[in-house]
């Protein structure tokens, strides 16, 4: 007797915007290796495959962008940490085969970061598995990537910065992972690299047989198997979703982090950068920057501007973006720590260097600095003082200098936090993530900054409004500039520009046309 051929139905999966846009193709799992088998002595193989993991990044490194590139540098880092290297000898010592020693220990590793229980710990954990499923494809002698085909749609437990990237080399047409939050970093580099992405997605995708015919909409965070049987919308034809035109037109800004990007940016059409994220700049480091190296680094960016204005942020160091040259003290909630323009303003000479190279970049061309994580008034003003005396020092004028609105006191007070700034700038990243008490890089809570929630735009009205009350102009620079529905209602409270990924440029772009 035959097998009855199983019925195909349309099988939806949910889970959370990853990045915007929508794809077609055949599922692929991507699997790690489990075993290998290899007459070579463990000690050689060990390590060989460190050098080999080594030589990958660095390659990896040559290509990589602003975004990337300071990941695999701490993937690097990583590589070199004793803990990993001699956790796996001892384990191999021990009889256990090197593949599942690089596995067992990266896990045990990223088990003990997460948990710390932070949003900083959390990403370091996926880079240590990264990192341990790197050298085990090493020691087996295998690559992922060689297993994915072109076009495929991938389903992953996880994927690590350098995953991605080499996901985008094989032209995969979307990702879809159980792991990572909207803005967690294997989301960013996806939308960096245009891949449309789900996120936070159910365990059960991991059991999907490879080569089902699969639909992805990065915009709702929607997997859909066998889309032809899909009843209505499911099945719509595959395009970048187009939304109706926006009116009325407003500046469209790029979120760039560094020199490379910003050539791109008007390549595709940016009349400016609406945020500089310095800290991008700086986060391989071992030595903090000097005023002349950020100097050099500021007005390559203002020449590859071409006189477009630009708008520079203060390093936003602290929580998730640490850097090697200036150690931090374990914190329990580096969210609410000592960030952004808190460290400056306590870090006083590194905050004074960048403040000079800025008033020095102003020369150049039209920049304005923002300061990140501002919670009041009184941290504007204390910054513009050590501003002006920086210009006073220097015989320049002082840039104008505007605030971040990503801490809800801050939107609460914005009408007093109004008349000390020259402009305003939206975050809606960090905005959300305090408002609704949601860590942005948490799979588990990203329902609530996919939903649209009550509190949250009577809020940003009230920022718009006090902006303009007080003559200044404000702008969106989180995710939501490049979200139709939300850029639609950001510009009818009468918002004056919108900042967004690179990537996302010509998309944003089609929906002002
Ligand atoms: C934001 O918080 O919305 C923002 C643009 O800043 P970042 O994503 O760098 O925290
Ligand atoms: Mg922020």
């Amino acid at each position: 007797m035959t097998e009855p051929t199983p019925t195909l139905t349309a099988t939806t999966f949910t889970g959370l915007p990853g990045a915007p846009g929508r794809a077609e193709g055949a599922t692929c799992l991507l699997r790690r290796v489990q075993a290998a088998v290899s007459a070579v002595p463990a000690d050689a193989r060990l390590a060989d495959a460190f050098a080999a993991a080594h030589r990958r990044l660095a390659d990896a490194l040559t290509t990589a962008d602003a975004t990337l590139a300071p990941l695999l540098d701490a993937q690097r880092l990583m590589l070199d940490d004793p803990e990993l290297r001699e956790g796996i000898a001892a384990r191999v010592k021990t009889g256990t085969d090197p593949v599942a020693a690089a596995r067992a220990t990266a896990g045990a590793l990223a088990a003990m970061l997460e948990a710390a229980g932070s949003d900083y710990f959390r990403e370091r954990a996926i880079d240590v598995r990264a990192v341990g499923a790197l050298l085990a494809e090493e020691l087996a002698g295998e690559t992922p990537s060689s297993r994915v085909p072109a076009g495929a749609v991938v389903l992953a437990e996880e994927l690590a910065p350098l995953d991605t990237a080499r996901l985008a080399d094989a032209g995969v047409a979307a990702v879809v992972t159980v792991r990572g939050g909207p803005t967690c970093h294997a989301a960013i580099i996806a939308r960096a690299w245009g891949i449309p992405a789900v996120v936070g997605a159910p365990r059960a995708i991991l059991e999907i047989p490879d080569d089902t015919p699969a639909l992805v909409n990065g915009d709702t965070g929607v997997l859909v198997l066998h889309p032809a049987q899909a009843a209505g919308t499911s099945a719509a034809p595959v395009g970048r979703q187009r939304a109706a035109p926006l009116a009325p037109r407003i500046p469209l800004l790029a979120n760039v982090g560094g020199v490379a990007e910003a050539a791109r940016a008007v390549e595709l059409g940016a009349e400016g950068i609406g945020l500089l994220r310095t800290e991008f700049l700086f986060l391989d480091r071992a030595t903090p920057p000097t005023e002349d190296e950020q100097f050099a680094d500021y007005t390559a960016i203002l020449r590859a501007m071409a006189g477009r204005p630009v708008i520079i942020r203060t390093l936003d160091i602290g929580a998730d973006k640490p850097v090697p040259f200036l150690p931090m003290e374990a914190e329990p909630n580096p969210q609410l720590g000592l960030r952004g323009v808190r460290l400056c303003l306590r870090e006083r000479a590194l905050f004074r260097a960048q403040l000079r190279a800025l008033v020095r970049a102003a020369a150049v061309g039209p920049l304005r600095i923002l300061l990140p994580m501002v919670a009041g008034a009184d941290e504007v003003r204390q910054c513009r003082a050590l501003l002006a005396a920086e210009a006073a020092d220097l015989g320049l004028p002082a840039p104008p200098l505007g605030a971040m609105i990503e801490v809800p006191m801050a939107a609460l007070a914005a009408g007093e936090l109004a008349e000390v700034c020259d402009f305003f700038s939206l975050g809606t990243n960090d905005l959300l993530q305090f408002l609704l008490a949601a860590d942005r890089e948490h799979a588990g809570v990203g329902y609530l900054h996919a939903a649209d929630h009550p509190a949250v735009w009577p809020l940003v009205e009230h920022v718009i409004a006090a902006a303009h009350a007080a003559g200044i102009p404000i702008g969106v620079c989180g995710e939501w500039g490049a979200d139709a529905a939300k850029l639609a209602r950001l510009l009818a409270l009468g918002l004056d520009s919108a900042s967004v990924a690179v990537a996302a440029l010509p998309r944003v772009r089609g929906w002002f046309a």
